[in-house]
């Protein structure tokens, strides 16, 4: 079986692994995580890395460090990972889903503007301006854009509608490290960006995630939430509420070392990402995701629509090309089903019921490559 993701470990994540082994340095403290830490935001132009322990804390910490509370809408797309909504759910947040552009499979930034317009009202509250809810008076704190597949919105429109009705952005951008608008990395366009280490991610820690932003006091509080709001070195003196999000020692030391490699990684992946766009063209009725104007989308799993896909997609899973369905719409989720969700034409529905993913592992071979690519055709023969 060609499989779908899997992690390409072929640096020094023995040697840094071992190293924390031999020296006993296997847990939360050690120096690899500031240095992964550091890696990741340096490698994206960011002042500040947190490390956690994966996207999902990540995506609950930086909402708690804006300022998101149980009172509050959190706006994301329909279509997305659980875990940007479950996120939004731990702070008690009321997530507004927004459809997708059927094209790029990101939020759909007109909708978004229409339902700010229309169904929404600007006031101050504490000498602050807010957008509110007009159904519901609840305020609307915080926009997260998730740059499915690495591809993005267009961000100079998203930074705009933020700015105008003052919400801020945090960035799902687990699924984008090395990509790009306009030359500025994902991540780096909102108040905070929330990197994934995940098995199936482009780079992979085994699990691990970090936090980026520009801003200092958030950075100091989103270490500080993330390792139990402990005040003192010494003491055991607790401020707030914390959480034991921290990312461990040993796989920092695997995130340091896959680090490393990124830029290969990377270039690996868009020459897959152009052999397979370049193969399937005009296959069937196969349609890819267009990769909005402006955006260099780092390729991690490559995926496209037809209307075949249910077929298809046992097909290749019969034929040794392991293949999944992308994600149920987040409205369609039992636990989601009575939320608001912004939408004329359902296009999520029509994303989920069309797209397939496809094997893009960044160690595939060029001959594995031929393989998936044999097996597509021959399906539409
Ligand atoms: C992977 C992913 C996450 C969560 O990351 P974990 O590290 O698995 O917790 C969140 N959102 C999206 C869109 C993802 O793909």
């Amino acid at each position: 079986m060609i499989p779908l993701s899997i992690p390409e470990l072929n640096g020094n994540e023995w040697t840094y692994v071992k190293e924390c082994l031999d020296t006993g340095w296997i847990s939360s403290a050690g120096a690899y995580v500031t240095k992964f830490e550091d890696m990741v935001a340096e490698y994206c132009c960011a002042k500040y890395g947190i490390a956690c322990m994966n996207g999902t804390v990540g995506l609950h910490v930086a909402q708690i460090v804006s300022g998101v509370t149980a009172d509050d809408h959190v706006i994301a797309p329909n279509i997305t990972f659980i875990a940007t909504l479950n996120a939004i759910k731990y702070t008690g947040a009321q997530p507004i889903l927004i459809d997708v552009d059927p094209g790029s499979w990101q939020m759909d930034l007109e909708l978004l503007e229409e339902f700010l317009a229309e169904g929404c009202e600007m006031r101050e509250e504490g000498g602050e301006t807010f957008t509110f809810n007009k159904k519901t008076g609840k305020r609307i704190k915080a926009i997260m854009p998730v740059h499915v597949l690495g591809n993005m919105g267009d961000m100079d429109r998203l930074i705009t509608i933020a700015e105008k009705y003052h919400l801020d952005i945090i960035e799902d951008t687990t699924e984008a490290l090395g990509s790009t608008f306009k030359g500025q990395h994902a991540g780096t366009f909102g108040k905070l960006g929330v990197f994934s280490f995940n098995g199936n991610k482009i780079i992979s820690t085994g699990g691990g995630g970090v936090i980026v932003t520009d801003d200092e006091e958030l950075a100091k509080r989103a270490k500080h939430l993330t390792t139990q709001a402990k005040t003192s070195a010494m003491e055991y003196i607790h401020d707030e509420i914390g959480y034991n999000y921290r990312l461990v020692n040993v796989l920092a030391a695997i995130g340091v070392a896959q680090m490393e490699q990124f830029p290969e990684i990377l270039k690996k992946k868009h020459t897959m990402d152009a052999f397979y766009r370049e193969q399937l063209k005009g296959v069937g009725d196969i349609q890819f995701q267009e990769v909005t104007s402006g955006v260099e989308a780092n390729g991690w799993l490559f995926t496209f629509k037809t209307s075949r896909m249910r077929e298809l997609l046992d097909y290749l899973n019969a034929n040794g090309v392991q293949s999944r369905p992308f994600w149920m719409p987040m409205n369609q989720l039992s636990m989601f089903t009575e939320e608001i969700y912004i939408t004329k034409e359902d296009h999520s529905n029509s994303v989920y019921e069309q797209c397939i993913s496809i094997p893009s592992s960044a160690g595939i071979t060029q001959q594995q490559l031929e393989t998936v690519v044999q097996t597509i055709k021959q399906f539409y023969e």
